[in-house]
């Protein structure tokens, strides 16, 4: 069974990254770059070849350092440089990497980063205001997912709530406010034990925030929302799906009766959206465990089964992500690709019947192998993290005003995660006196081994941009660092 992939507009060149899409995008590319060609010592054919092979390479390997793309190419660096330029003035090769197999990394993260300039100040050593800032307001978690790397029995003192929350409050009061998506609700622990949620989020959304809140939907019950009603002026409710059934959710969160409790709380929360007429976004997470593949459809039938509750509200996105975490070198092997590229198609097509206004978003590496070519995923390692991080890009702040360095440090108890935060918001600290201390004072975080699961995929993208972008100004490309920005 065949993946469809909407491969639209077909121009050759917008598509001359995905495999096969060569020789027409030559013809085509050829009449846009003739006048060029004589400036770069090239022949037109030559020349279209070297900027078609570039395309390919950032739309599929975006983090490539620029000597690497050069000396791939064979070019001395005068002609490089004269062929990156022509690169730039040719907005149809843009497009072809940012549609790339990989071009996700480019337009749902590099790029906009890049437009915020926090990618450059993170590589000065300068200090910005985060671009995102994650809450992370729960005081617990009922779940004890296999792979999540929270301390068992490990939580936050309930005495700690009056004075988190309030922290949280000042914070939001002091967030500014040109990017409405700077703020989210995640974890951590599980955003919904705590009661004053639903408050931070109406503060939040009185400011023009458009929040996001990740939860497991455990505790989404009316009473939660009977109490809470700040919940309803939440931007998006997105919930980690942790199985199809009761025995995969016994097997994975260690709950009995999760799923079906789960299932009956958003069934009430989109009937209710509908009838209060709340415009919150409704979206599920769900990772493809190993040997889970087959049972794509299952997740299809469980939105079609949510949307029959409320056809004229049905579930708005899904969030599909493959486990690569028990792979060395992060790559499938022949027979799970298999199995995956079957499932996929097969879960596509119920898709089509049971819920086809559903947004999917599939990620760098199910996206790149419904376009048929294996994912390069950042895999960073202690050796390749970078002391600084990037406190200009991201930081998450924890009940207790912990301001931590990567997404998945902010856990109570879990051992080395305390090395890791940058600082302690407190009444008379705030968030861009710490990231500014933190920055300018030079501290650094010597990585240990193990420490590299710190970080999210998020933090492992933003980490190889970084060195990417570090690696081109040390080969002297500053002027085109980075490749796209
Ligand atoms: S992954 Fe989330 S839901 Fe599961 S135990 Fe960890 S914090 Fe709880």
């Amino acid at each position: 069974m065949a993946l469809q992939v909407d491969r639209t507009p077909l121009d050759p060149i917008a598509v001359c990254a995905w495999p096969g899409g060569n020789s027409a995008a030559a013809a085509a590319l050829r009449p846009l770059i003739e006048e060029d060609a004589p400036g770069t010592g090239l022949e037109p054919d030559r020349l279209a070849e070297h900027l078609i092979a570039l395309a390919r390479r950032y739309g599929t390997e975006p983090f490539t350092p620029l000597e690497s793309a050069r000396r791939g190419l064979g070019l001395d660096r005068a002609t490089f440089a004269r062929v990156l330029a022509v690169f730039h003035r040719t907005p149809a090769l843009r497009t072809a990497v940012e549609r790339g197999p990989a071009g996700m990394y480019w337009t749902n993260t590099i790029l906009p980063l890049e437009r915020r300039g926090v990618l450059d100040a993170a590589v000065r050593g300068e200090p910005a205001f985060p671009y995102s800032v994650g809450l992370y307001p729960g005081p617990s978690c009922m779940f004890r997912c296999h792979f999540c790397v929270r301390v068992t029995g490990a939580r936050y003192q309930q005495s700690a709530l009056t004075d988190g929350n309030a922290m949280f409050a000042s914070l939001i009061d002091r967030m500014p406010t040109d990017n409405p998506h700077a703020l989210y609700l995640s974890g951590g622990l599980e955003p919904l034990t705590n009661p004053g949620t639903g408050d931070l989020v109406r503060r939040a959304a009185a400011r023009g925030f458009k929040l996001s809140l990740y939860t497991n939907s455990f505790a989404l019950t009316r009473q939660t929302l009977d109490r809470q009603p700040g919940l309803w002026d939440l931007y998006a409710l997105r919930t980690s799906l942790y199985g199809l059934s009761e025995d995969d959710y016994v097997a994975t969160t260690t709950k009995k009766g999760a799923f079906q409790r789960v299932k009956d709380n958003l069934t009430r929360f989109q009937a209710l959206r509908r009838e209060r007429r709340r415009p919150v976004r409704l979206g599920l997470n769900y990772i493809i465990l190993p040997g889970r593949a087959g049972r794509l459809t299952g997740l299809a039938d469980y939105i079609g089964d949510l949307n029959d509750g409320g056809p004229d509200r049905p579930v708005d996105f899904l969030t599909l992500r493959e486990d690569y975490s028990g792979r060395p070198d992060g790559k499938l092997a022949p027979e799970e690709r298999v199995e995956l590229e079957h499932g996929l198609a097969a879960f596509e097509e119920r898709i089509r019947t049971r819920a086809p206004s559903l947004h999917v978003d599939y990620g760098y590496a199910l996206q790149s192998l419904r376009l048929g070519v294996d994912a390069e995923l950042p895999r960073i390692r202690p050796e390749t993290m970078r002391p600084t991080a990037h406190p200009q890009v991201a930081v998450q702040v924890d009940l207790l005003g912990d301001v931590y360095l990567y997404r998945e440090a902010g856990f109570p108890g879990l051992q080395g995660a305390e090395r890791y935060v940058a600082g302690r918001l407190t009444t008379g600290t705030e968030l861009e006196e710490v990231v500014r201390r933190f920055v300018t004072e030079g501290r650094q975080v010597a990585p240990r081994p193990g420490e590299e699961y710190f970080l999210d995929g998020f933090d492992q993208t933003v980490t190889a941009r970084l060195n990417q972008m570090e690696t081109d100004i040390a080969d002297g490309w500053a002027e085109h660092r980075g490749f796209l920005r």
